[in-house]
């Protein structure tokens, strides 16, 4: 049994990860089985991100629906005929889960008539043989590869193929999708599947694409890393006009576009991951009318993007008012508000943004002020045991920032003001030496003692050495004139108590009779 549990863990996101294990215990706990399906497996095998989760159920999915908004998830379509529900999953996980299904084709044009189906059974009506595979998330058969057209040898191969010969009549919307998928992963058609596909063009068999394959290939635009080669492919073999009948590359707003697809991977690398799709289809809609925009956002099957896409402008309106007003007087402020706001408005706003004090603010944010964390004067606070043992230290590092960010703690004395009421009371002074036949005897006990200890480690009495705070993001040493830093070693003992824990001097007298013993 081919096992590839392990290559899926090890290819999923953290939170798509989390999201697998969230829909398998769901529909497991409802008695249904679930598979892993579609463009998932298909990129988990391939190497190419995974973009979303497809799921099928031998089941209905939209009893699944009330147990998964109850962990978070946000279910933000149903479609009841094809039994699918569209699921944001925690953590921004997009997902679908649809219902193993049979789907018959009667009539060009008019919908399949679906009955429930086995796994296998539903695999028959997928589009390529890449996307017709499952990955079953069973107790029992948990990794299991189902591939019964061998799309793994395609994906090897780097090829798109159809299941049958009547693929395009069936369903024209795979003519988009073929094109699409070739255009993004740079696959070619396998040869009969060129020739059934120049043949469905030739006899126009695209007319008959239902407006809500329109809207779902529209949707899967919004998502693709490149949309505006994809557009320009879809122009180029007339399918874009399909998608809205005065749609063309001349109605994309391309400096947008392309600005919001790099102000996206910058981002990124910060560690934000807003979701681009309202502001991908915005841009790539910038120049149709209103009507045109209305009517395509009617057939996007997310209401949630739809919407997010609708109000994206009013949305970036009022956030670049919130950065012109008190809320964001100081740069702390500033910084607290993009922090909190939606990542995919501060996305949004950076390349819209036309105030230029609000493009300021958002360049800051994402370059100077990132730099000010280097400066956390991470030396004076292990000076002072504000170390990140300590409960109160993220909130005490982050105010430090919030007031470096202000230009308040220039100098070191400014940054011991501020930290030495907050910082704990130091460490009890380890006890005095014994001296004299004490010592000795305690010399003689320290090998016990030791043991002893080693024993207790973790025990009360113990003192842990203070460690170094951890650094925040990229910090380094303040430039406040600091004293050298050791070559290695554990951390230096901190002044303040070096000199309470050194052993009193001794008084001439004692120095004199331990001179004595020492001669005996
Ligand atoms: P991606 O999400 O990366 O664009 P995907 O393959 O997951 O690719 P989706 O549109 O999310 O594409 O569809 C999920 C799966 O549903 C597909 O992999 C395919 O198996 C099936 N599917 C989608 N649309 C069709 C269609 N028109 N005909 C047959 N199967 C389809």
């Amino acid at each position: 049994m081919a096992d590839y549990i392990y290559t899926m863990e090890l290819r999923l996101t953290p939170n798509q990860q989390k999201g697998v294990t969230l829909v398998q215990d769901i529909a497991r706990a409802a008695g249904m089985n679930v598979y892993l399906t579609g463009g998932a497996v298909r990129d988990i095998i391939s190497g190419f991100a995974i973009r979303d989760l497809d799921f099928t159920v031998q089941g209905n999915p939209l009893k699944l629906q009330k147990e998964l908004e109850r962990t978070g998830a946000v279910v933000s379509a149903a479609d009841e005929d094809l039994k699918v529900i569209y699921v944001t999953l925690p953590g921004a996980v997009r997902a679908e889960v649809s219902s193993a299904r049979i789907e018959r084709y009667e009539k060009t044009g008019k919908p399949p008539v679906v009955t429930p189906a086995t796994i296998i059974e539903d695999l028959r009506r997928r589009d390529f043989t890449v996307n017709a595979m499952a990955l079953s998330l069973n107790p029992g058969s948990r990794g299991l590869l189902m591939d019964p057209f061998n799309g793994a040898a395609d994906i090897e191969a780097k090829l798109l193929r159809v299941l049958h010969n009547y693929a395009f009549v069936e369903d024209p919307s795979r003519l988009i999708r073929a094109l699409r998928f070739s255009a993004r992963f740079h696959w070619p058609l396998e040869e009969r599947t060129q020739a059934r596909y120049e043949s469905a063009k030739e006899n126009n068999y695209i007319e008959y694409i239902t407006n809500r394959a329109i809207g779902y290939e529209i949707e899967q635009l919004a998502y693709e890393d490149d949309p505006l080669n994809i557009v320009r492919v879809l122009e180029k073999e007339n399918w874009l006009k399909v998608l809205s009948p005065h749609w063309t590359t001349a109605k994309v707003d391309t400096t947008g576009l392309s600005q919001l697809m790099k102000t996206r991977q910058q981002m990124n690398e910060f560690g934000y991951s807003p979701d681009p799709a309202p502001a991908v289809l915005h841009f790539l809609t910038a120049r149709l009318n209103d009507k045109e925009v209305s009517d395509i956002r009617k057939l996007i099957p997310r209401r949630d993007l739809a919407e997010a896409w609708r109000d994206l402008e009013d949305n970036a309106k009022s956030l670049a008012k919130r950065l012109t007003g008190k809320e964001a007087a100081t740069p702390s402020r500033t910084w607290k508000l993009l922090s909190s706001a939606r990542q995919e408005m501060v996305l949004f706003l950076a390349v819209t943004a036309k105030q230029q004090s609000v493009a300021q603010k958002i360049k800051n944010f994402f370059t100077k002020w990132r730099q000010v964390q280097q400066k956390v004067p991470l030396a004076e606070m292990t000076e002072l045991y504000i170390t990140p043992q300590l409960p109160a230290y993220p909130k005490i590092a982050d105010e430090v920032f919030m007031l470096l960010l202000d230009g308040k703690l220039r100098s070191r004395t400014e940054i011991l003001k501020f930290l030495k009421p907050l910082a704990p009371p130091p460490p009890p002074p380890p006890p005095p030496p014994k001296r004299g036949r004490g010592a000795k005897a305690a010399a003689a006990e320290a090998p016990a003692q030791a043991a002893q200890a080693g024993a207790k480690k973790k025990g009360k009495g113990a003192i842990a050495p203070p460690a170094p705070p951890a650094p925040l993001k990229r910090a380094e040493p303040t430039k406040v004139p600091q004293k050298p830093a050791p070559k290695a070693g554990p951390a230096p003992a901190p002044a303040r108590v070096a000199k309470k824990a050194s052993p009193k001097k001794l008084s001439p007298k004692s120095a004199k009779s331990k001179k004595a013993s020492k001669k005996h």
